[in-house]
């Protein structure tokens, strides 16, 4: 997707603070972050969001996870506790169309 501003951070076009990086999952600092630890972890397919990943392509989700688990224990919040969180469409308040997961913490989140 050329237009897709995730797409660009993981083609390496545009800047971003990496952290994580496999074969199919980056993961970066959110520009805007909402508590101390505030984490962005995508695909590096393009899926415009969660509904659009075919039943047999759900797999990459699990690989995702793994990049959350593992970073949620890299920054500290893994025993503290942290939230996922994916937005989906606009009512679900989501502004990137690519599938990302935000990893945050570092604070008492509210409920
Ligand atoms: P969402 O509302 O779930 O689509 O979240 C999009 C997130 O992407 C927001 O938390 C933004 O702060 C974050 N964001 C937007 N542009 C960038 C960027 N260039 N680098 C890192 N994070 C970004
Ligand atoms: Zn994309």
């Amino acid at each position: 997707m050329s237009d897709c501003l995730f797409c660009k951070i993981i083609a390496k076009e545009i800047p971003a603070e990496i952290i994580y990086e496999n074969d199919r999952v980056l993961a970066f600092k959110d520009i805007n972050p909402k508590a101390p630890v505030h984490l962005l972890i995508v695909p590096k397919k393009h899926y415009d969001t969660l509904n659009d990943i075919p039943d047999d392509e759900m797999d990459i989700i699990a690989d995702v996870h793994r990049a959350v688990k593992h970073l949620a224990r890299e920054y500290g919040v893994a025993e503290s506790g942290y939230r996922t969180l994916v937005n989906t469409n606009k009512e679900g308040g989501q502004a990137v169309f690519h599938v990302h997961y935000h990893l945050i913490g570092g604070r008492q989140l509210p409920v």
